[in-house]
């Protein structure tokens, strides 16, 4: 008799509406966000390179390093390598970002004739997306968090958290690379929630769905999780199923309040 062969099924990613439910679930419990717009673009762009593999004490002290010492990014573009080095060297990594500041800073000159990268605004997301990827170094998460924190613009800046996150929650499939995720996410989530869904979910990966152990138990999404039976163990799922059945019933008390770990 022939062999019959079982086709394995691709899981099935979160609709729309389940991940703006996703949404309002954590910034109920980690929110509200405040949305102030942080620095101009262009500085915002050498600030992320700033903050490439260091703390974010580390890049807010090698900018502001910087800042003082040459005071405008066109300064900086016209100084030597060496010079750019010595003020960003408390951010660390100073011989591979100062060359990478120079050649963005020039080749932004080059096509813009000026250092104002405000123009980005009036422009579809996707032209000025696709303008800033132009440049040297610049990938999608550095490209959405330029158009998303300085121009407010509904763009994408997926990190490792938010990757995490989407994929265990299976907003994203588990094998959709992070550049792919960044197109992915800005269709299913609304323009207006782009800000929200990027803060919670960090926060939600910061403080709970962290890489090793995280913490299902206390999970504010974990009955829209279809990984949460992975890392859970069978004591706390039967626990949480006869709180789900309290609940249901409404017979139980007020829940414990979450306390943020660091
Ligand atoms: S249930 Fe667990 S794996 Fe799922 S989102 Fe919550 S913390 Fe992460």
């Amino acid at each position: 008799m022939p062999k019959t062969t079982v086709k394995k099924r691709t899981p099935r990613t979160k609709s729309k509406a389940d991940i703006a439910r996703t949404i309002d679930m954590m910034t109920a419990q980690y929110g509200p966000f405040e949305h102030e717009p942080r620095l101009p673009p262009t500085d915002e762009m050498v600030f992320t390179i700033l903050s490439q593999h260091t703390s974010d004490i580390n890049s807010s002290r090698a900018y502001r390093r910087l800042m003082e010492r040459f005071v405008t990014l066109d300064e900086v573009a016209a100084a030597a390598i060496p010079e750019i080095e010595t003020a960003i060297a408390p951010g660390g990594l100073a011989k591979i970002k100062a060359p990478r500041i120079k050649e963005v800073l020039n080749r932004v000159l080059e096509l813009n004739g000026s250092l104002d990268l405000s123009f980005l605004r009036e422009m579809p997301l996707n032209d000025a997306k696709a303008w800033l990827r132009q440049l040297p170094g610049i990938g999608p998460k550095s490209a959405g968090i330029v158009l998303s924190f300085s121009l407010g613009m509904p763009a994408m800046a997926i990190d490792t958290h938010i990757y995490r996150v989407s994929q265990r929650l299976g907003v994203i499939g588990s094998k959709v690379s992070v550049d792919k995720a960044h197109d992915i996410l800005e269709e299913k989530v609304e323009p207006e929630e782009v800000f929200n869904f990027h803060v919670s979910y960090i926060n939600h990966g910061r403080q709970v769905c962290r890489a090793q152990r995280p913490l299902c138990p206390e999970c504010v999404v974990g009955g829209l999780c279809p990984s949460r039976n992975k890392f859970i163990s069978k004591a706390d799922l039967a626990t949480l199923a006869a709180q789900e059945e309290q609940d249901l019933a409404g017979t139980r008390g007020a829940p414990i309040p979450h306390v943020p770990q660091s």
